[in-house]
C-alpha cells in the first residue's frame, strides 16, 4: 500500500516484523495485536532489507559486537515494515513488544510469547518498534521515504 503522506497531527511509530516472524507466519498475528489495541496500520510493505538500510536503521549499534549477527538475521529473508498510528502509539507499541531478550520479555508481550534465543548470539526477537517519537520519525524516513514530505 502506498500513501502520499502521513497525518502530521497524529502520532506514528515504525515496526519491523523481523525475518523470523515473517518465515513463521506471524505477520497477521502481530498486526492483529496492534489493531486490537486500537491502532491503525497506515503503511505496510514486504521488504528485503539492504545493508545500507540496516546501517541507517541501527546506526547506534553498527560498531557493536553483535551487529554482524544482527545484520545477517535482518537479511535472512523478507521482513515486513509498517507504520502504526494512534494516540501515544510509540509508547503503546513498545509496551506490546516487550523486552529485548526473548527469555526475559514478559509473557503476553509479542517478544515474550514468540521470541526465541538460540544461545549462540542470535536473538530472534520477532519485532522492532521505535523507542521514541524522534526515532519513529527517523526510522519511517528510512523504510517509507515516500511518506515523508
Ligand atoms: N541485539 C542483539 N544482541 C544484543 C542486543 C541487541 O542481537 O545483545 C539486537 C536485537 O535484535 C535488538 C536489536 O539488536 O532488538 C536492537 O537492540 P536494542 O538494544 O535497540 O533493543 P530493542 O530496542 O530492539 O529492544
Amino acid at each position: 500500500m502506498t500513501r502520499s503522506a502521513l497525518d502530521p497531527n497524529t502520532e506514528h511509530t515504525l515496526i519491523l516484523i523481523k525475518p523470523d516472524a515473517y518465515r513463521r507466519g506471524l505477520v497477521g498475528e502481530i498486526l492483529a495485536r496492534c489493531e486490537r489495541k486500537g491502532y491503525v496500520i497506515s503503511a505496510l510493505s514486504v521488504v528485503e532489507a539492504t545493508p545500507d538500510q540496516l546501517e541507517a536503521h541501527y546506526a547506534e549499534h553498527v560498531a557493536k559486537h553483535f551487529y554482524a549477527d544482527l545484520a545477517r538475521y535482518m537479511m535472512s529473508s523478507p521482513l515486513v515494515a509498517a507504520v502504526i498510528t494512534g494516540e501515544q502509539v510509540v509508547a503503546g507499541v513498545r509496551c506490546l513488544t516487550g523486552g529485548t531478550q526473548p527469555t526475559q520479555a514478559d509473557p503476553g508481550t509479542i517478544r515474550g510469547d514468540y521470541g526465541r534465543d538460540w544461545g549462540s548470539g542470535t536473538v530472534e526477537n520477532v519485532i522492532h518498534a521505535s523507542d521514541s517519537p524522534a526515532s519513529a520519525e527517523r526510522e519511517i524516513a528510512i523504510w517509507f521515504p515516500e511518506l515523508v514530505r
